[in-house]
């Protein structure tokens, strides 16, 4: 519930949230003031690797100019992750679901690193 109208709800808390705090387990291979990276627990590639920002960002549609560095930021992890983990020669796909259609299932903005394997097309072709 609102106090007043003008109050913005705060945004709930995820999994990702105990992640960076290292409350529960993960697969964390980077992490730093900004973000943290870890494997995705469920990979849809031999590297599925997920950055987040530490600060809680439900969906893109949150994001804000003030995000500008943060996201930048993201992009820089994820490329020197995909050097680490070897897959900056053959490529790889960046990637971020926002809400329902998006396909998001934590809501917890998150850029997903995928490589190791021909990707194939970016969507599953409906027609
Ligand atoms: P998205 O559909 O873009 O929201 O992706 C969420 C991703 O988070 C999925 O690929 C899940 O497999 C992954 N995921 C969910 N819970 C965990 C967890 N505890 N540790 C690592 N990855 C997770």
């Amino acid at each position: 519930m609102l106090d007043s109208p003008d109050e913005t709800p705060m945004p709930t808390e995820t999994i990702f949230s105990k992640i960076i705090r290292r409350e529960i387990p993960a697969d964390i291979v980077y992490q730093d003031e900004q973000v943290t990276a870890f494997r995705d627990i469920n990979p849809q590639a031999p590297v599925h690797i997920l950055i987040v920002p530490n600060q809680l960002i439900p969906t893109a549609n949150d994001v804000t100019p003030d995000d500008e560095q943060l996201i930048g930021h993201m992009f820089v992890v994820a490329r020197t992750l995909a050097a680490q983990e070897g897959i900056a020669e053959n490529g790889y796909r960046l990637l971020v679901n926002c809400n329902r259609d998006g396909g998001q299932e934590v809501y917890h903005l998150h850029l997903h690193l995928l490589g190791g394997r021909r990707l194939g097309p970016m969507l599953v072709r409906q027609n």
